[in-house]
């Protein structure tokens, strides 16, 4: 009969994770049974070591396979078996599978935000477009943008040898043309840009306010955002009055999190159905 299967979410502060009741809601509308665990790396002990720990007790318990979050996303590369393609280029991985070779490394970050993204904005010009933000988030973002075809990516963070990094990273994999980098000018960077997409912590709730001044947001240039906690940020709300389209971040979390239940359970998984639970929770 069926047992169900067992999957979780490796990470620390995981507890808000919306991640189990998407997941659980999905493979149950499906007939499919689901128990997705929160593995919280606090109880455990120090990162580096428990990943590994981690990895290795869900496998022999059965699990199918695990999402991973921060601070994991680059620790648990050294204890994967075999890497997806884009989880290589990246070197960040948010999804791993149990198969019978071992633990498979994938990353559904990117993936996510680029179906997000053909969904949400799917006709808008992509010449120049801004990224702000050269974290965890900017790079799988990035390397959607570029996969999707934006021409070329200028990068800002606050922490410039950051945005130096992930832009020369970028020419390295898409092409000399694709990506730079500079002084952080906001201001000056928007000007004449397509589109803007915020990937700071700018704008949660521990973190209120604008991540760059409300009148270089000009009308005509798209705003994506990828904080969801909340759905409208300070960001998308003012973007939204200056006559901007804007997406906001909960299409990234939800597409993720599909992306990582095909590759969990092999199904195709209904994305809509799962925004609309997003949107309840
Ligand atoms: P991170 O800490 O890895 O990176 C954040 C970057 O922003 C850092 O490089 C920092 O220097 C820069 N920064 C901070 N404040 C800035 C400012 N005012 N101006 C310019 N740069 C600034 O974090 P992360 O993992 O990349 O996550 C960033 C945010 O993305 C999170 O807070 C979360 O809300 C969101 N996120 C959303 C999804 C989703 O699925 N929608 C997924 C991951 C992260």
């Amino acid at each position: 009969g069926d047992d169900g299967y067992l999957t979780g979410l490796v990470g620390a502060g995981i507890g808000p994770s919306l991640s189990p009741a998407l997941h659980e809601r999905e493979a149950a509308e499906l007939g499919l049974r689901c128990l997705y665990r929160r593995l919280d790396l606090d109880r455990i002990g120090p990162p580096a070591t428990a990943v590994g720990e981690l990895l290795r007790a869900a496998r022999l318990t059965g699990f199918t396979g695990l999402n991973i979050t921060h601070p994991a996303k680059q620790l648990v590369l050294g204890h994967l078996d075999e890497l997806s393609p884009d989880a290589a280029a990246l070197g960040a991985v948010n999804t791993v599978v149990f198969t019978a070779d071992g633990a498979v490394g994938h990353n559904t970050d990117w993936s996510g935000f680029a179906r997000s993204f053909g969904r949400g904005l799917p006709d808008v010009p992509v010449d120049r477009v801004v990224l702000l933000g050269a974290g965890g988030a900017g790079a799988a973002v990035a390397h959607g943008l570029l996969t999707l075809g934006t021409g070329s990516l200028h990068v800002l963070d606050l922490d410039e040898a950051r945005a130096a990094e992930l832009a020369a990273a970028l020419r390295g994999r898409f092409g000399p043309d694709r990506a730079s980098s500079g002084g952080f000018d906001p201001a000056a960077a928007l000007t004449g840009a397509d589109g803007l997409v915020h990937a700071t912590p700018v704008g949660m709730a521990a973190h209120p306010g604008l991540p760059v001044p409300a009148d270089v947001l000009h009308p005509g240039l798209w705003v994506a955002d990828v904080v969801y906690r909340p759905l409208e940020t300070e960001l998308v709300r003012t973007a939204r009055a200056r006559g901007c389209r804007v997406l906001d971040g909960g299409g990234m979390a939800v597409f993720q999190a599909a992306d990582a239940f095909r590759l969990f359970t092999g199904r195709e998984p209904d994305p809509e159905r799962m925004l609309r639970h997003f949107e309840t929770l």
